[in-house]
């Protein structure tokens, strides 16, 4: 099973990844980190783990792990 984090304190508000998300799955949470900016929350519902935000996030806020279950 793959599972999506945020380094919520990484993110910038760019919204880039909500912009190029698929899924619509990104949206600003209404909440700002440490530096002041807005950051953005995953809608686990609709995420298909496709690993695009983690690709065009500058900021390096996606942290994609797998669980190995048997
Ligand atoms: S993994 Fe894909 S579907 Fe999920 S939030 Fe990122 S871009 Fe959207
Ligand atoms: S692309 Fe990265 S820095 Fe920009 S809003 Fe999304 S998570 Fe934040």
């Amino acid at each position: 099973m793959v599972n999506i984090t945020l380094q919520m304190e990484r993110c910038k508000g760019c919204g880039i990844c909500i912009a190029n998300c698929p899924k619509d799955a990104l949206a600003f949470s209404n909440h700002s980190n440490h530096s002041g900016y807005e950051y953005v929350q995953v809608n686990e519902e609709t995420c298909v783990k496709c690993g695009t935000c983690y690709i065009v996030c500058p900021d390096g806020v996606f942290v994609f792990t797998e669980t190995i279950t048997e």
